[in-house]
């Protein structure tokens, strides 16, 4: 399905986003939050996520167990606030396999620029999510699918706490059939390219280094 964007309004989500919005919310707080929030998030993105089957055995008798095979799935962090949200999502699946893309903005052109990209190998045969916390204007998320496509990976879905009206627009112009996941999407884009409400510069916050 095209265009296809998941808000999880869960109540559990939704709180936990407003301790990140919050400006009194310390720098240790926000981090743990904000990996709490990737658990949950990494939750609903695997809903779909393909199921094998293991001969085991209870104590009671041997079965066919379901088990996810997490080697398949690869988490691919924006630098650096990404980093923050993948931490909770390898908490869930140990597994998974983590690929990095550093990007910045040029700042006559605001075109995305890459110093940075390593993903595993085999991308072919695996399912990819893309993580960074913001969706503001959508043009690092844009850069980075487009260098993951490159890889020709089975799936790509993409994962941001909040979104920008015109981040998703912009996004999905570009990128139609991969799926948005979010906490939420807010009013709108500032001047600076900044969302609002939101919660701030989250590289920052996360960190501490404003
Ligand atoms: N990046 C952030 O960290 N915050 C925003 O609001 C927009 C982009």
């Amino acid at each position: 399905m095209p265009n296809e964007i998941h808000v999880v309004a869960h109540p559990v989500v939704q709180h936990k986003l407003t301790l990140l919005r919050r400006k009194e919310t310390s720098t240790g707080l926000f981090r743990a939050v904000l990996q709490e929030i990737g658990m949950l998030l990494a939750y609903e993105l695997t809903r779909d996520a393909r199921l094998g089957f293991e001969r085991i055995e209870t104590p009671l008798q041997p079965m066919d167990a379901p088990v996810l095979d997490g080697k398949k799935l690869v988490f691919v962090s924006i630098l650096r606030a990404g980093n923050g949200l993948l931490d909770g999502m390898l908490a869930i699946l140990p597994s998974a396999r983590v690929g990095h893309v550093g990007l910045y903005r040029d700042p006559k052109t605001l075109v995305a620029i890459e110093y940075y990209f390593k993903v595993p190998a085999d991308m072919h045969e695996r399912d990819v999510v893309v993580v960074d916390p913001m969706l503001a204007t959508g043009h690092s998320a844009i850069a980075a699918v487009d260098r993951v496509k490159e890889t020709g990976p089975r799936s790509i879905k993409f994962c941001a706490i909040l979104a920008a009206p015109e981040g998703v627009r912009t996004f999905h112009e570009r990128h139609p059939e991969v799926p948005i996941y979010t906490a939420a999407v807010d009013e709108r884009l500032d001047a600076h390219g900044y969302i609002l409400p939101g919660l701030g510069d989250a590289g920052d916050r996360l960190y501490g280094t404003r």
